[in-house]
């Protein structure tokens, strides 16, 4: 019962100062207009790299200090899977740190997974008091707690950020409102330049009025 992964990048960006492994799992439970990723999210191509295939690269490339689980979402996966991959890369190579990038919406997995990690990248996609606009954005119904707690979970580990890409349909009020909350948060928050994705199937999504 291993991980397949959809495809892995050797990246100096993904974590500054740093060279990363990112490795790309499949599947999401939102649907995000202009996801850059929904080939991924809808899992059209069979993942096909093993999780043996990751551990030759970090063996070949010692320079790699870095792995980054990213997708898709690492989350919906079997957290059982999740925990006995990164407690592999923690016994085979200690020198190496994790981060996990997550829209967190699966606190619960987070919280499990939080003991093998160094941080998680957690997306902010609008206000967190701001249901239908979080909800439009994503794609799907989406609850704000869930991902205020995994923002408490996580915030103030090492390798934990939040980021916000900067959608059109925010206004200057919103990205106020995300500003001031990530204030008072201790891990740094970045307001990321926003892409369009004109063939992603999930812009015709409303999620919201
Ligand atoms: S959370 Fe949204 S942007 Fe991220 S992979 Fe899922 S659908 Fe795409």
């Amino acid at each position: 019962m291993t991980l397949k992964f959809s495809a892995m990048v050797l990246s100096s960006k993904d974590v500054p100062g740093r060279w990363s492994l990112v490795l790309f799992l499949n599947g999401c439970n939102f649907r995000c207009k202009h996801c850059q990723n929904w080939k991924l999210v809808l899992g059209l191509e069979e993942p096909t790299l093993t999780e043996g295939r990751v551990i030759e690269e970090l063996e070949k490339n010692p320079a790699i200090d870095t792995v980054v689980l990213s997708g898709g979402e690492p989350t919906v996966h079997k957290p059982e899977k999740l925990k006995t991959f990164l407690e592999k890369l923690k016994l085979q190579f200690p020198y190496v740190s994790v981060r996990i990038d997550t829209n967190g919406y699966s606190p619960q997995v987070v919280r499990d997974l939080k003991p093998l990690v160094d941080g998680f990248a957690v997306d902010i996609k609008a206000p967190l008091d701001d249901k239908d606009k979080l909800s439009y954005t994503a794609g799907a119904e989406a609850d704000p707690e869930p991902i205020k707690e995994t923002i408490s979970i996580v915030d103030g580990m090492p390798l934990t950020l939040f980021r916000t890409p900067r959608y059109p349909w925010l206004n200057g009020r919103d990205l106020e409102k995300i500003k001031e909350f990530t204030n008072s948060l201790k891990s740094p928050w970045f307001l990321n330049e926003f892409f369009l994705v004109e063939d992603c199937p999930f812009n015709q999504l409303s999620g919201a009025p």
